[in-house]
């Protein structure tokens, strides 16, 4: 597969800011996004692994596929959501995004959160939740609560003129090593974005 790095569908003003990035230089794919563009819920995931950066698609690898278990153990599809990241690039060696590449990366994700207005957002792990309920504000993001204490709260947020709620979810990267605790625990705040989903 030809990688989309030179795509002209990417000659904008967020997507030049992703590939000012040492991260841009290192990818294969820049790894855009995947499902429905008219979905009420878009879900927001940390950055692509080494099966996303081959790829250019979200979540195709093993916390991928656990996200296509959990879905389904709610009645969802991937079809049903919009999934994107934090980050467009691949972290070499799928270390943690830095603060500079957060800064220079989510301009894009703050886009597609404008295109797709959608009424929930599922932050899906620490860096996710920290950067919303930061308010986008990268050097705010280590002052917020990490998941464990906010998953399934849902919080009322507006950034970039776009009103929604904001619902934690744990990563279901950190599920595949926790299943019998965490699993439980994702299904119950899943009902709340399904409630919530339904009530806007
Ligand atoms: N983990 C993420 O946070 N995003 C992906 O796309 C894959 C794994």
């Amino acid at each position: 597969m030809e990688s989309n790095k030179t795509s002209s569908d990417f000659f904008f003003y967020e997507a030049a800011l992703v590939k000012k990035t040492s991260l841009f230089k290192e990818c294969t794919n820049i790894v855009v996004g995947d499902g429905d563009l008219n979905a009420n819920i878009v879900f927001v995931g940390e950055a692509p692994g080494k099966n996303e950066d081959l790829q250019g698609v979200p979540f195709v690898g093993a916390a991928g596929k656990n996200l296509d278990k959990l879905l389904d153990r709610v009645g969802l599809k991937r079809s049903d959501i919009y999934i994107a990241n934090i980050l467009k690039c691949r972290p070499p060696e799928n270390r943690d995004p830095l603060p500079d590449e957060i800064k220079m990366h989510t301009p894009w994700l703050l886009k597609q959160i404008r295109d797709i207005k959608p009424k929930v957002v599922c932050s899906l792990g620490n860096y996710a939740t920290k950067f919303f309920l930061a308010g986008g504000e990268v050097k705010m993001m280590m002052k917020q609560t990490g998941i464990t204490n906010v998953h399934g709260k849902v919080q009322e947020i507006e950034m970039e003129g776009v009103k929604f709620r904001l619902i934690p979810l744990f990563h279901p990267a950190a599920i595949i090593y926790n299943r019998t605790k965490l699993t439980p625990l994702w299904e119950e705040d899943m009902k709340i974005v399904k409630r919530e989903t339904a009530s806007v």
